[in-house]
């Protein structure tokens, strides 16, 4: 596979191809088959597993040229956006074989369970246990929040290996099989009406030691790089076709683009970023653009988003001379928090009365209430706003650490105090 480095290269072959191969009487199979075998489903990942290998502008001139020919996107979910870049850095060339196929063919559904009961923001002071046996790891705990845990073939799991170090160290984390008697997901409803996320319990849930990802005891550096990519806005594994949850391959490509844009759930318009073209919609409907007031605030959200965009090429090219996003990319998610909010409240202002409305009486069956409803979800998923705010201070700033963390920090975990 030869790709020119030169952006307008890259378009004009990539343009070619779409053109040659885009058929949305294909299945969403064949079509996401066609996209991984060419290289062009995530361009900026490996060759072979579904990229071309490319630098970010040029991975994104590919984009622009999909977008011209107007061809649906390649598969989008947890697996994409943050089992994909965490496998690529660290995984093994066995785990690359076996699990980027599925990833990048959107076949496997995968979920991330991270979060606990007792452990959110202090991520840290997870409690699940993985304890050895042999070749496998047995696993007692519970998750929770764990987006579309309830279709996911796989998840990405933190567990505590060594209780006696202290609260960063002892973790490891697993690629899990989710199939399996000792897993049991339990969906919960939110205020969305939708039931995104679940709760998991694991017990004696197994994992094979070939399934560890990084070593033992180095878990939170791996899902440090986890989470720094589902904080990073330009990350290329999230598609505009979004699409979490299970997805019938079976369906042609066509009916699946329609099924979306006729009904999204407010959690995946919020993440492919197509609620401005709902909004746009609504404000030429509702002739909103007339009132100076909702002009301002339109202008506010143009400035926020362009703010985004520049920070978020600020960022991509630290990632490219990194390696990996930077604790910079903090700003982009409390940016992201904040247009969100301002997109919800102009949205619903601007249909005046009917954005009181919900379900099928609000104007495009309540497409944009659903996202209303979940936008306060954004400032809290991958980290709330204020732990962001922590985060730019202590290590973009340089600001000093909560009073009392060094203490916690050093302290086996097993001596720590928990709720
Ligand atoms: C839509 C959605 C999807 C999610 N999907 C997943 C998923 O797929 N997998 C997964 O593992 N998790 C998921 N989560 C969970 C998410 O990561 C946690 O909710 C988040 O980290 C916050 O943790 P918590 O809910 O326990 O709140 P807490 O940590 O209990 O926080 C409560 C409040 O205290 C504040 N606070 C806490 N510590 C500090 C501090 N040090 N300084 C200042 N303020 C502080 C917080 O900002 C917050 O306002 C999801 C959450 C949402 C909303």
């Amino acid at each position: 596979m030869s790709t020119s480095l030169d952006p307008e290269a890259v378009y004009t072959e990539a343009l070619a191809w779409y053109r040659e191969n885009w058929d949305p009487d294909l299945t969403l199979a064949d079509w996401w088959g066609r996209l991984a075998d060419a290289g062009w489903a995530f361009p900026s990942w490996p060759e072979g597993f579904g990229g071309r290998g490319l630098p970010g502008p040029l991975a994104k001139a590919a984009t622009k040229a999909r977008l011209a020919a107007g061809a649906f996107g390649p598969p989008n979910g947890v697996a994409t956006f943050l089992t994909a870049p965490t496998l690529l850095h660290y995984g093994t060339d066995d785990q690359l074989q076996r699990y980027m196929p599925g990833i990048a063919r959107g076949r496997d559904v995968w979920c991330q369970l991270f979060s606990e009961p007792g452990s959110g923001s202090d991520m840290a002071s997870l409690a699940t246990r993985a304890e050895r046996d042999g070749e496998e790891w047995v696993v007692n705990g519970q998750k929770v929040w764990n987006s579309g845990a309830q279709h996911a073939r796989y998840g990405i799991l933190i567990a505590r290996t060594d209780p006696d170090q202290p609260k960063h160290r002892g973790i490891t984390y697993f690629l899990i099989d989710m199939d399996q008697d000792g897993v049991d997901v339990r969906p919960l409803r939110e205020m969305t009406g939708d039931a995104a996320f679940n709760e998991v319990f694991l017990s004696d849930a197994r994992v094979r030691d070939v399934d560890r990802l990084g070593e033992v005891g180095e878990g939170w550096r791996v899902a440090m790089t986890t989470l720094s990519h589902e904080r990073d806005p330009d990350n290329v594994g999230l598609g505009d076709g979004a699409a979490f949850g299970r997805v019938d391959l079976t369906m042609t490509v066509g009916d699946h683009a329609r099924n979306l844009s006729e009904r999204v759930d407010g959690f995946s318009l919020a993440l492919s970023g197509g609620v401005t073209k709902v909004l746009d919609r609504l404000v030429a409907e509702f002739d909103a653009a007339a009132d100076p007031l909702l002009r301002q605030r339109l202008a506010r959200i143009l400035e926020l988003r362009r703010t985004s965009r520049w920070s978020g090429q600020r960022a991509t090219e630290a990632i490219k001379s990194g390696g990996q996003p930077g604790p910079e990319v903090s700003t982009l998610k409390l940016l992201g928090s904040e247009t969100g909010r301002q997109i919800r409240d102009t949205g619903l202002a601007a249909m005046g009365a009917d954005g009181m409305l919900w379900g099928d009486d609000a104007p495009h069956n309540g497409l944009f209430h659903s996202f209303a409803m979940f936008t306060p979800a954004q400032s809290i998923a991958g980290g709330t706003d204020e732990v962001q705010r922590n985060i730019i201070g202590e290590r973009v700033l340089g600001l000093p650490r909560e009073p009392g963390e060094a203490e916690l920090r050093t302290r086996p975990w097993s001596e720590l105090p928990r709720s």
